[in-house]
């Protein structure tokens, strides 16, 4: 099993959220704007944009910018608990060869659209083996550093520490 490692400190900025505050909410006088950031896969991605599909209609995702589906993406997530967000992408692909025609069509648009806003996060660094033999190797062009023999959240850790250190700086 080979599995990408991907940093955890790169945050989007909001594409949906107050833009501009002239010290009133609906509710009444503002205190604080507050921001938050959230650590999703794809799949979690996708039960949000389609959550925002079912709740809109027909919306024409193909002409919809990057930053247009990271809003419906954002408000949708912006009202969902932890525990639905994890619950919903359970479900996004559950019975998938089961469902009628259109769902299944529509899932996978939806699927294009989030691959199109969000090309990943991944690095160089992947984590290979199982169990107490895992180790995280660079598969960048001519780097070969690898490490292993310790729990793999430090072998993860150390993994994005060199791509940091290493790489980023002359991608
Ligand atoms: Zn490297």
């Amino acid at each position: 099993m080979t599995t990408h490692i991907e940093p955890s400190t790169e945050a989007l900025p909001a594409a949906y959220g107050p833009t501009s505050v002239n010290g009133w909410s609906e509710r009444g006088p503002l205190r604080a704007v507050v921001r938050v950031a959230l650590a999703l896969d794809r799949d979690q991605l996708l039960a949000a944009l389609l959550n925002r599909l079912s709740e809109l209609g027909g919306l024409d995702l193909e002409a919809m910018s990057a930053e247009m589906i990271r809003d419906q993406v954002e408000v949708w997530l912006s009202e969902a608990s932890g525990a639905e967000r994890d619950d919903q992408a359970d479900l996004v692909w559950k019975g998938f060869t089961e469902r009628p025609a259109d769902e299944r069509a529509l899932i996978l648009r939806a699927a294009d659209a989030i691959d199109r806003t969000y090309p990943g996060l991944a690095t160089p660094v992947v984590v290979e083996g199982e169990g107490a033999g895992r180790t995280v190797r660079c598969t960048a062009p001519g780097c070969g550093w690898r490490a292993g023999g310790v729990p793999v959240e430090l072998l993860m850790n150390d993994g994005l520490t060199h791509f940091e250190d290493t790489h980023r700086s002359t991608r």
